[in-house]
């Protein structure tokens, strides 16, 4: 199916690699300039070249921590006003809610609520100026089922979400979509991270907390890299144009309900 986004831009954040590197190089296949944002330069480079060779689409970099000002002005600044904005950055630690500092909190916040925020207010009027515009922001299942080590995760998301529910409606009759994608397991380092944490709480070894959590997914694996681009990509081209204020579960069955 052809996407109908070819020659648009895209900035997507934190994408040199994982979910946001899908989401650029599904993008980037579809014959979208991309500008791709990650704080280490050297992976950064890494991943614009593989995505260049691929596909032949302008990749620009900007090394930064897309959670500061600083970093989103810069990101801004080389992108300028995009066409398709995908936000992530990476998740806030697991661990227990009872060690969660103000810090910790303020620092969940920023990352996963507020700097996303703060890319939609900078893109969104030039999306509508231009009558086309396509928000993706990278949430997790957790919105829908709290995932018990990542508090700060379910609480900070959760504010985002209830944003994103009202601005997708103020903005709907303009062009401009902003959906959430919602991650269940995906085989990335960050889903490493959190078996990880939850042996550690439990108790019991990796390899066993691994095999419980594949057990508890219908699909009995950890999705892709690739497959959650894809998707993206699809919310993000001209077929998707009456699909806003959603959030969609990308977990192999692992939610439980019917709705
Ligand atoms: P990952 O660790 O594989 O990749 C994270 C990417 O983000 C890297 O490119 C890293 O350089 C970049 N990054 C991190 N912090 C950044 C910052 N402050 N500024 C700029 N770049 C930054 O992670 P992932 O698995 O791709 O996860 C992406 C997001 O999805 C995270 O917020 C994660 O919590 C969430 N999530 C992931 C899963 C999963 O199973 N992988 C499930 C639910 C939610």
């Amino acid at each position: 199916m052809d996407m109908g986004i070819a020659g648009r831009s895209a900035l997507v954040c934190a994408a040199s690699k994982g979910l946001g590197r899908g989401c650029a190089e599904a993008l980037a296949a579809e014959g979208v300039n991309v500008t791709i944002v990650a704080r280490t330069a050297a992976t950064l480079e890494e991943t614009a070249a593989q995505i260049r060779a691929n596909t032949g689409v302008e990749v620009k970099t900007v090394a930064c921590d897309i959670t500061t000002a600083e970093g989103r002005a810069a990101a801004l600044a080389v992108c300028g006003q995009p066409d398709i904005l995908v936000n992530n950055a990476g998740g806030p630690p697991p661990g227990d809610f009872r060690s969660y500092t103000h810090e910790a909190w303020t620092a969940a916040l920023e990352a996963n609520m507020l700097t996303p925020i703060a890319l939609i207010q900078a893109t969104v009027d030039g999306m509508i100026a231009r009558g086309f515009g396509r928000i993706v922001n990278i949430t997790s299942s957790s919105v829908k089922a709290p995932i018990d080590v990542l508090g700060l995760s379910n609480g900070a998301r959760s504010g985002l979400t209830g944003f994103v529910a009202g601005v997708a409606r103020q903005v709907a009759a303009t062009g401009v979509t902003i959906n959430n994608l919602l991650p269940g397991a995906f085989d990335t380092d960050r889903i490493q991270a959190t078996l990880v944490a939850q042996s550690r709480a439990s108790g019991r070894p990796v390899d066993e907390v691994r095999e419980r959590r594949l057990a508890s997914i219908p699909a009995r694996r950890f999705g892709t890299s690739d497959e959650f681009g894809r998707a993206c990509a699809f919310l993000c081209s001209v077929h998707a144009g009456y699909i806003t204020g959603q959030n969609w579960l990308i977990d192999g069955g692992a939610f439980p309900g019917t709705y």
